[in-house]
């Protein structure tokens, strides 16, 4: 990858670890994650719905203006939430990423957010500040309880930063690690993931013939990954991902929860009962026992999002007590209105 000739030298070792981390689904899943490397006053962070594993052979960094960025951030300025705004002139046609306020709160040049499944394994339970303290005691880190991705969480993780902090855990949504050069970010992101490793649970056999019985013809058809299938096989797995949404990507791709077909529903009883709340079809459906059911029509992000909670419940125990989002915090991140919702689920 060429870039402009104002690109700092920075970016191209950002790039390769982008890549690297971005290409590794342990660490980022599909679009999800970002990394930005400061230039003075310039702020290199990559662009909203890019992919990191592509940083090597597509643009996807943009430059903003890092003071004006951290001034609004300072006064509650709204334009903190809209990082367009601090593009500069002659930035391409991209959208710098909505968490681009999260990397400009940090002192340190280079900053990579992931969504670790380590550490989201972690971050999604009640007593994450506990356990996470057991298992980083060698690194200065931080805690931050879930906020919705932007201003708010930007400014939430300002306020719990030290002088050397550079390890902050989000709550509900992941790692942030932050260094002078992207070489010491990388080996701090690998240590960290190290620290908190957790092993996954082994894989059960799926019920196939209960899930062709259900599927016939229709829009749904069995998934192919066995990994995926683990979250039917279980029920404290199957208990734990139909009560609520965990972490945001997942809300944004999959919807909110997972839904799961009723002891003696067939399928088209059960996507007519969700989807009579107002929620659309389901991307995936668990079928408790069997197995789990995708929509033929399931983009990728879909997929890779569901692989994410598939292989974060395979290392959380089952004696763990989880945070889920509220009604409200699942709704902003779909910019539903959640009086509306709510109407409707009573409705019904
Ligand atoms: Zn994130």
């Amino acid at each position: 990858m060429t870039g402009s000739p104002r690109q700092p030298d920075a970016l191209q070792d950002l790039r390769e670890i982008s890549v690297r981390f971005g290409s590794d689904p342990m660490h980022i899943q599909g679009a999800g994650g970002n990394a930005s490397v400061k230039d003075g006053a310039v702020m290199w962070i990559k662009a909203s719905g890019t992919l990191l594993a592509e940083a090597l052979t597509k643009e996807i960094f943009v430059d903003t203006d890092l003071p004006a960025m951290r001034r609004a951030l300072g006064s509650n300025d709204p334009t903190a939430d809209q990082p367009a705004t601090f593009c500069l002139p002659g930035c391409p046609s991209l959208r710098p990423s909505i968490e681009t306020s999260l990397h400009a709160v940090f002192p340190q040049r280079v900053v990579l957010h992931t969504h670790c499944i380590h550490t989201l394994a972690h971050a999604v339970r009640k007593d994450a500040r506990a356990c996470l303290a057991d298992r980083l005691q060698e690194f200065d880190w931080a805690f931050v309880d879930y906020k919705k991705p932007g201003a708010n969480l930007a400014r939430g993780v300002q306020a719990v930063l030290g002088p050397d902090t550079n390890v902050v855990v989000l709550g509900n949504h992941g790692l942030i690690v932050a260094g002078e050069s992207a070489s010491a970010v990388a080996d701090l992101q690998s240590r960290v993931h190290e620290a908190l490793s957790l092993p996954a649970a082994g894989l059960k056999p799926t019920d196939t013939v209960a899930l062709n019985a259900l599927v016939g013809d229709g829009a749904y058809a069995a998934a192919e990954d066995p990994h995926l299938h683990q979250l039917a096989l279980d029920p404290h797995r199957v208990a734990r991902v139909t009560k609520g949404s965990l972490y945001p990507d997942h809300v944004i791709f999959c919807g909110i929860a997972v839904a799961a077909v009723q002891a003696g529903e067939t399928l088209d009883q059960a996507v007519d009962r969700i989807t009579q709340t107002g929620a659309p079809a389901p991307v995936w459906l668990i079928v408790p026992g069997a197995g789990v059911l995708l929509r033929k029509d399931a983009g990728v992000p879909a997929r890779v999002m569901m692989r994410c909670l598939a292989d974060v419940m395979a290392r959380v125990p089952q004696d763990a007590a989880l945070n889920y989002l509220s009604i409200e915090q699942n709704l902003e991140l779909l910019d539903w209105d959640a009086e509306k919702y709510r109407q409707e689920l009573n409705a019904c």
